[in-house]
């Protein structure tokens, strides 16, 4: 597949078109930021990383029933992927409080919640990503009711199938945000990622920190905490 010229760069990735005008191909980079941009820094290898877990953990969504923008790994840190029109949703599922759900509601960082939450977040870089909830996204435009009712339920069935693959790694998934997309025909597909970056994972025993995280609150030892998730899930 002929790639050709890049068409967006984001905080962590590139997007790059192909020859196929379906089909884009993404390049992780190590950049990391945080804090709203505020805090800017690499993480050694973590393009490496996030590149092949996400694209190991979306290959077995697949499996499962849930459709993903997932098409061909081609090296380290360059991967086909489906071409969507992003929904411009951030999709936050939370098993155990932490961040910004544990100060916005006073509960302490590390308490089981007695359900699985779903939250919603308007992707807008101007506003700093507010909390919306699914009315604020109706009003909008963001999405459809029949877009919400199919996010939802594949965001909770993902929530399933990743608790239970982690478990098996010793990885106590705490909370993580998804974002899907559009293909041409309308069809809703999971895009982006699922990394370190983009989900809680504390160590099932010690309850240690083992993703972002620990850049984000300057806590250290990112990088090995990265390679340690990949060993686990990927050997
Ligand atoms: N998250 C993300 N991108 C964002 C905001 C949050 O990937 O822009 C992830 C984050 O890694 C965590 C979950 O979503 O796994 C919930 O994050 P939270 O709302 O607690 O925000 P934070 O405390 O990170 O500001």
């Amino acid at each position: 597949m002929k790639i050709l010229d890049q068409m967006y760069e984001g905080k962590a990735k590139q997007v790059f078109a192909t020859e196929d005008p379906s089909i884009v191909m993404v390049h992780y980079k190590d950049d990391a930021t945080a804090g709203d941009g505020a805090k800017k820094g690499t993480i050694r290898d973590k393009g490496i990383v996030n590149n092949k877990l996400s694209n190991a953990l979306m290959q077995k969504l697949e499996k499962e029933g849930i459709p993903t923008h997932y098409v061909e790994e081609l090296n380290d840190r360059d991967t086909l992927v489906k071409k969507v029109q992003i929904v411009p949703l951030e999709v936050i599922i939370r098993n155990v409080a932490a961040g910004s759900f544990s100060k916005r509601l006073g509960v302490k960082e590390g308490t089981p919640l007695k359900a699985p939450t779903l939250e919603f977040s308007y992707k807008n870089d101007d506003l700093h990503d507010p909390l919306i909830n699914h009315y604020h996204a109706l009003a909008l435009g963001l999405a459809t009711q029949e877009e919400i009712d199919t996010i939802s339920d594949y965001a909770f069935k993902i929530n399933e199938i990743l608790k239970k693959i982690l478990l098996e790694a010793n990885i106590r998934l705490i909370d993580f945000k998804l974002e899907f997309g559009r293909l041409a025909d309308g069809t809703i597909i999971l895009a982006d990622e699922i990394s370190p970056d983009t989900c809680r994972f504390w160590d099932a025993t010690t309850n240690a920190h083992l993703d972002k995280d620990l850049f984000r609150r300057d806590l250290g030892g990112e990088a090995d905490a990265y390679q340690e998730v990949m060993k686990r899930l990927l050997g």
